[in-house]
């Protein structure tokens, strides 16, 4: 009938005669056939659906009603289908079951990549979740770099997909680099006919679909599916896989922001951890400064007392006995100078410092303990480490501190051993207002010895913590190291290896200012003691001590030097000898109570005015920042105490020859 003709296109003459088999389009099964005769041949009416083809090779779907027509006697002669055209609904049917799966999809995929908040996780589900429903042959996701100037491959899953993990490419590259420029999705039907596109992907792929990863006006990265087949993609497609990296880049930036997260989390900790550090520090170095003052009074007096001693005794018995004390008290006053080291009030004295060529000048200092230790030193020093305003002496310190910690850790475990020292420029492992173009000189200093155990890492920079045996080691070494990079504004930090200890020291890189130092030296010059007090005019010197047995002694040897000594136990009683006599030297401790060095000295300034040339400073403490700057101002000479006897003898004897009071011994 007309309808037949219109639905298949075969015309009355063409279908006239024809068995319905030249409709058969394939997709139909045998068993839904065997099913159809079975039913239409037992007398029932059999309905269902057909995918057929029509006579241009068309495929149209049809719904079907097929009845038997049987005759008197009840055999089946003919057969009665009614049909009707249903390719437009199943069309329609498909369409949902997609936008259904597609959903489900959708649905699936956010909740999945919503579960982690791990960046790399989040990328591979997206990827694999992706990859399956639109079955392609490769998907890739690529990044832009923290500071936006490439586009990394970060995630790819392609069989062809070999070395472009990790590929960086200029963020205007290719395809992906036309999609980040202007945040619009690209589909390529086929790069056969875009011989001018550049792809970077699956090499056998010829379909590729891209989409920016976009959030509020700023662009992540790329999206990109690739397939083999040209023309792969719909417009439909695409509009889907915009869909999907809306979604796509909220988990991204999820993931991105915890993990700004938990590294600043880690950052504030470690802070914290070196806050806590720092104050521990501070207040043991209040403690530790306040006795090591009340320390290095009795040991001055110990040291010139037993030095004086040794000058006026013959018999070699008693001699070395004195000699044991004197050692003694040198012994103490190393330890007290150690405390007072760490207890250090003063900021490190800056000047222009090559960091490499003071890690070299250590290794020669040290190079007979080295040797001697059999260890053996890899240097491996960066001809880019800077100049950078320090105190090489104080850096000195440190490096010596540590090799000798080294050595002597190797050396408890073995005869001989490696020691390795690095410098370097890098980004600072710590904090630093988040400036991404900071750069610091960072020195690491590695040995193979037992290493540290980790329960033991926090408290090795505390003060007295020590694993040696007594007088091996004063647990000062690390906690001055720590005061000291501290003040330089670096830091320094130890690693757990799996074999040995590793140190690391961060210092940035400070620009010379150009600054006036007026350092007053103790240099004195080599003058000799006096063996023949008669030999000289017999200068006058004033002594100002509140300790008295300091100041007994001090006086008792400048006397026995041929100089007549005055003494004074504070600055006002020093102030009234100097109205009656006309000294040629004082010597006055800088703190006391009453009247102390500094005010004394206002006082005495007004008496004679070229006081600082006769007057030395003498004190138990290390000298902090304000004292320092009053004596280079005054360009005073200080002696710290204790002083041995020898230095006493000179430093007085330098000033009396520079002021003329007293001529050189011939
Ligand atoms: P000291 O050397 O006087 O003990 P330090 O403060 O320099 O004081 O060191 C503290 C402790 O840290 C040492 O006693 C030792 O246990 C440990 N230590 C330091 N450096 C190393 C190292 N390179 N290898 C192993 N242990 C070390």
């Amino acid at each position: 009938n007309p309808g037949f003709t219109q639905i298949t296109g075969y015309s009355y003459e063409e279908a006239r005669g024809q068995n319905p088999r030249i409709l058969k389009s394939g997709y139909t099964t045998e068993e839904e056939y065997a099913d159809l005769w079975q039913t239409i041949m037992s007398g029932q009416e059999w309905r269902g659906e057909f995918q057929n083809i029509k006579k241009n090779g068309e495929h149209y779907w049809e719904s079907v009603s097929i009845s038997p027509i049987v005759d008197e006697v009840g055999n089946t002669t003919h057969f009665l289908a009614i049909k009707q055209d249903i390719t437009d609904k199943k069309g329609m049917e498909t369409q949902i079951q997609q936008r259904n799966r597609e959903l489900v999809f959708l649905n699936r995929t956010t909740q999945l990549i919503n579960t982690t908040l791990d960046l790399d996780k989040v990328l591979k589900v997206l990827l694999r979740e992706t990859q399956q429903l639109f079955q392609v042959t490769g998907c890739a996701i690529w990044l832009l770099d923290d500071v936006g100037e490439n586009l990394i491959c970060t995630q790819i899953l392609s069989p062809q997909s070999d070395g472009l993990l990790g590929f960086r490419m200029p963020r205007d590259a290719g395809c992906a680099g036309w999609v980040v420029e202007h945040g619009r999705s690209l589909l390529i039907d086929d790069v056969y006919d875009n011989p001018d596109c550049e792809v970077f992907g699956d090499n056998a792929a010829r379909s590729f679909l891209s989409a920016p990863l976009q959030s509020q006006m700023k662009i992540l990265g790329v999206f990109q599916l690739m397939d083999e087949q040209p023309r792969r993609f719909s417009n439909h497609e695409q509009r889907l896989m915009e869909s999907l990296t809306a979604v796509a880049v909220t988990a991204i930036e999820n993931a991105r922001l915890h993990e700004n997260l938990k590294q600043q989390f880690e950052q504030l900790k470690q802070a914290q951890s070196r806050l806590v550090q720092s104050e521990k520090l501070a207040a043991i170095g209040e403690l530790v400064a306040g006795v090591a003052h009340e320390l290095n009074n009795p040991l001055a007096s110990t040291m010139l007392y037993s030095q004086l001693l040794q000058i006026k005794i013959d018999d070699p018995a008693l001699m070395r006995d004195i000699d044991q004390i004197v050692t003694q008290a040198r012994r103490a006053s190393g330890v007290v100078r150690g405390l007072l080291d760490f207890a250090r009030q003063h900021s490190p004295e800056r000047n222009p410092t090559l960091i490499n060529d003071v890690l070299k000048s250590t290794l020669d200092l040290l190079a007979y303990e080295l040797r001697t230790n059999n260890i053996d030193i890899q240097l491996q020093l960066s001809s880019d480490v800077p100049i950078t305003m320090a105190d090489p002496h104080q850096l000195q310190q440190v490096f010596v501190n540590l090799i000798n910690n080294a050595t002597q850790a190797i050396s408890e475990i073995k005869h001989g051993g490696h020691l390795s020292i690095t410098t370097k420029m890098g980004r600072p492992q710590f904090y630093t207002d988040n400036d991404t173009d900071t750069f610091v000189i960072r020195i690491i200093i590695h040995d193979d010895g037992p290493g540290i155990p980790p329960e033991m890492q926090a408290r090795i920079f505390d003060p007295f913590f020590t694993t040696k045996a007594p007088g091996k080691g004063t647990g000062l070494g690390l906690s001055v190291c720590h005061g000291i990079i501290s003040e330089h504004d670096g830091h320094i930090w130890v690693a757990s290896e799996e074999e040995g200890s590793t140190f690391y020291i961060e210092l940035p890189i400070v620009e010379e200012v150009p600054i006036v130092n007026n350092e007053s030296t103790g240099d004195t010059g080599d003058t000799g003691l006096l063996t023949n007090p008669d030999a000289e005019p017999s200068a006058r010197v004033l002594v100002i001590d509140d300790e008295d047995s300091v100041r007994k002694i001090v006086t008792r040897i400048l006397k026995r030097n041929g100089f007549q000594v005055d003494s004074a136990n504070d600055g006002i009683m020093g102030l009234e000898y100097m109205h009656d006599v006309k000294y040629d030297l004082i010597l006055c401790d800088l703190r006391m109570p009453g009247m102390g060095g500094q005010e004394f000295y206002k006082h005495a300034a007004e008496l004679r005015v070229d006081i600082a040339k006769q007057i030395i400073f003498t004190t138990g403490d290390t000298v902090n920042p304000q004292t320092r700057q009053f004596l280079d101002e005054i360009d005073a000479i200080c002696l710290g105490k204790p002083f041995e006897l020898t230095d006493l003898v000179t430093t007085v004897r330098t000033r009396l020859l520079e002021n003329g009071a007293i001529v050189p011994a011939i």
